[in-house]
């Protein structure tokens, strides 16, 4: 089977479920990407940050899978100790691009606002002008909160195709979601079955997962998608990563999803987006 996709705002269309590579070193991410291309996944989240782009672009390329079929996602690390200039921008993006061994992307996010920095203006505009070049087939953001949203679509012409969050039912999002509907912006979810900790064990995804025959994982991974969400599941197991990606033979009904919605507390995993540096 395959995933079902949603159509981003520049009318690119990308697969709701996707597999995420953080965390694996380069070595076993051509294997690990094999396996997930195997199980069904087209669409794949590393970053520059991950070093793990040219074990994912080997596993793509041996795949043999049509590259119009796949949907490669990276994403640029401005941690260097400067302010990022256009120039290192696309100096960033063509390092990816060659580690990958593609000749484009279909999204290519900003990993962190950063705002502190001041610079994620300039970083968006140089986005803009590599999606017209066509080596990037849609842009966006990662863990921009309200604030930043609309400072970058009031101060320059760039709406994201996408903004890649903390997201699981612990964390709803429930404020930038509604501002991603308001934009067009599509919302995807990372670290969407919470890092595999407490969320599985949860009472109430247990039991959800037991009146529907499924595992926990599964019960998380189709309320992201009945929400609307993207979701980018990550493991190395192969056993979990088909468990993860078959989820689209059942629905959840009304009393689950409202069951699910109070389970959230506010549950950070990862860093503050407004503190991270
Ligand atoms: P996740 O929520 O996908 O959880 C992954 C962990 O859950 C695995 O390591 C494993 O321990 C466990 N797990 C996976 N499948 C399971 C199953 N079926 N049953 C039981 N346990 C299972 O967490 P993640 O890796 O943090 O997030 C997924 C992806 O999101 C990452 O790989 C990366 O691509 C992306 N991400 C992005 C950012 C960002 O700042 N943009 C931050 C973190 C992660």
């Amino acid at each position: 089977s395959t995933a079902p996709s949603l159509t981003l705002n520049n009318g690119v269309r990308m697969p709701q479920l996707g597999f995420g590579v953080w965390q694996v070193p380069d070595e076993e991410a051509t294997a690990v990407v094999s396996d997930a291309l195997e199980a069904g996944y087209r669409s794949i989240d590393t970053a520059a940050v991950y070093q793990n782009e040219e074990g994912t672009g080997k596993a793509l390329a041996a795949s043999g899978i049509p590259r119009d079929e796949l949907f490669v996602t990276t994403k640029l690390w401005n941690s260097a100790s400067e302010t990022w200039t256009r120039e290192n921008v696309l100096r960033e993006f063509d390092a990816s691009l060659n580690r990958l061994g593609l000749d484009y992307v279909d999204l290519y996010l900003l990993h962190w606002p950063r705002a502190m920095r001041d610079d994620y203006l300039t970083i968006l505009r140089t986005f803009a002008e590599i999606a017209e070049s066509g080596r990037a087939r849609a842009i966006g953001v990662s863990n921009f909160q309200p604030a930043h949203l609309e400072r970058l679509i009031a101060e320059t012409s760039v709406v994201p195709a996408v903004n890649q969050i903390e997201l699981h039912p612990y964390l709803q999002q429930a404020e930038l979601r509604a501002r991603h509907a308001e934009h067009g912006i599509v919302t995807e979810a990372w670290s969407p079955l919470g890092q595999g900790r407490e969320l599985l064990n949860d009472e109430t995804v247990t039991r959800l997962a037991a009146k529907h025959g499924r595992t926990p994982a599964q019960i998380v991974l189709r309320w992201h998608l009945q929400l609307g969400n993207v979701a980018i599941p990550k493991s190395v197991t192969p056993s979990r990563i088909r468990e993860n990606f078959d989820v689209f033979g059942f629905q959840l009904d009304e009393e689950d999803i409202k069951a699910l919605a109070v389970l959230d507390n506010g549950t950070r995993l990862g860093p503050d987006p407004d503190e991270f540096d």
